[in-house]
């Protein structure tokens, strides 16, 4: 079989993390398939939000089971429960600079908590009669972080040396090795995924494009690391989506797959154009023009200088590439925050008010 013929017929996935920024698209994406069974593991931390997927409890194909990865044997439950056909694992704690302030939390939820869903997925794929087992797949969803900062020049390849400067990408890393791990030694079917930087609609507003958006709205500084210098490839996040819906139907056990958005943009450059686009969509804001907002502050420790992926893989075996242009893109997610002040407010709970976290002291 030529490798861009693989493809899986799948009536039941399990997404963990899918109350997240990604995991929600994803299932958002998944919705519109017919006859699929959907269920969303998710512990719901501060980073998960079930508003995030409106109008889906009111689908009798989609399952809600709150669960924390680092609970093995609620894990293992959920799996026997629902005898998915293909797990996509995006649960993780996922924000860089909390990492440096507090790394525990990653190393139990991206590290034990990944080990326990291998555990029971194996333990679970082992039990399958033959001709299931050859379909089903564990798809293990990462970040091109592990392989660390380039210079001005060159771009991650699947072959590329991991490399991880920072608690988060080192978790992510281990987890990823795990994955190959079961792979290689116990011959669970995986695909794995690396990332570059996502944005768009539902994202965490301590990531840097929305929390830019809404300080931006309200007049709050724009607290800029360094000279914002560092380079960024970024991607729109539905874009992502259509990506690990291809891997997870197509992608080849036991490979990598590199998914990048061929857009780098140094991140002072992506605040001056979100500024521009507040100019326009808000030019009676008295604090306007919004770039009179920025605030350059000291850099964090460890922050990478440059990520660009080179996606040639994906796109030649499995046809994938993105459509969404950064621009284009940039000016969907503001309106998107300007029109859902609702679900950014209510995320803003109180433990987190918009400040720029990992500077580490
Ligand atoms: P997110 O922080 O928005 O969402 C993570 C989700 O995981 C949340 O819903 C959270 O409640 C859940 N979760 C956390 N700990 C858990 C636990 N112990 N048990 C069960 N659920 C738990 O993250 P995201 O931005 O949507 O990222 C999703 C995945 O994609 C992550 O694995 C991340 O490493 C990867 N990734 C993200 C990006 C990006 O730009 N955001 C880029 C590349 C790869």
């Amino acid at each position: 079989m030529r490798p861009t013929e693989t493809k899986r017929s799948i009536s039941t996935i399990l997404v963990t993390g899918g109350a997240g920024f990604i995991g929600s698209a994803l299932i958002r994406l998944l919705s519109a398939q017919r006859d699929m069974r959907i269920v969303n593991v998710d512990k719901l931390t501060y980073a998960g939000n079930l508003q995030s997927l409106p109008g889906l409890n009111e689908n009798p194909r989609y399952h809600f089971e709150r669960i924390d990865l680092c609970d093995a044997d609620a894990v293992r439950r959920v799996i026997d429960m629902y005898e998915p056909d293909a797990i996509a694992h995006l649960a993780a704690e996922s924000h860089v600079d909390r990492s440096i302030d507090g790394p525990g939390e990653f190393i139990h939820t991206n590290i034990v908590g990944t080990y326990n869903l291998l555990n029971a997925t194996l333990e679970y794929w082992r039990s399958m009669d033959s001709a299931r087992q050859a379909h089903f797949v564990f798809h293990h969803i990462s970040t091109d972080e592990v392989y660390g900062s380039l210079g001005a020049a060159g771009m991650f390849t699947e072959s590329s040396p991991y490399q991880p400067n920072s608690p988060y990408s080192a978790s992510k890393a281990s987890s990823d090795h795990l994955v190959r791990a079961w792979h290689e030694t116990y011959g669970l079917p995986v695909v794995v995924t690396n990332c570059s930087n996502n944005y768009g609609p539902y994202q965490f507003p301590e990531k840097l494009i929305p929390l830019m958006i809404i300080n931006a709205l309200r007049g709050a500084n724009l607290p800029v690391y360094g000279s914002g210098a560092n380079v960024r490839d970024w991607l729109f996040v539905d874009d992502h989506v259509s990506a690990l819906w291809t891997v997870i139907r197509r992608g080849r056990s036991g490979e990598t797959y590199n998914i990048g958005g061929g857009e780098e943009r140094r991140n002072i450059d992506v605040v001056k154009t979100i500024c521009a686009i507040m100019d326009d969509m808000r030019p009676d804001a008295p604090w306007a023009p919004h770039d009179s907002l920025i605030a350059f502050i000291d850099d964090r420790p460890g922050h990478d200088f440059r990520y660009a992926i080179d996606y040639q893989k994906i796109s030649s075996e499995l046809g994938w590439r993105p459509v969404e242009g950064f621009e284009s893109g940039l000016r969907k997610t503001v309106a998107w925050y300007l029109d859902n002040p609702a679900w950014w407010e209510a995320v803003m709970d109180g433990s987190y008010q918009g400040e720029r976290l990992g500077i580490s002291r």
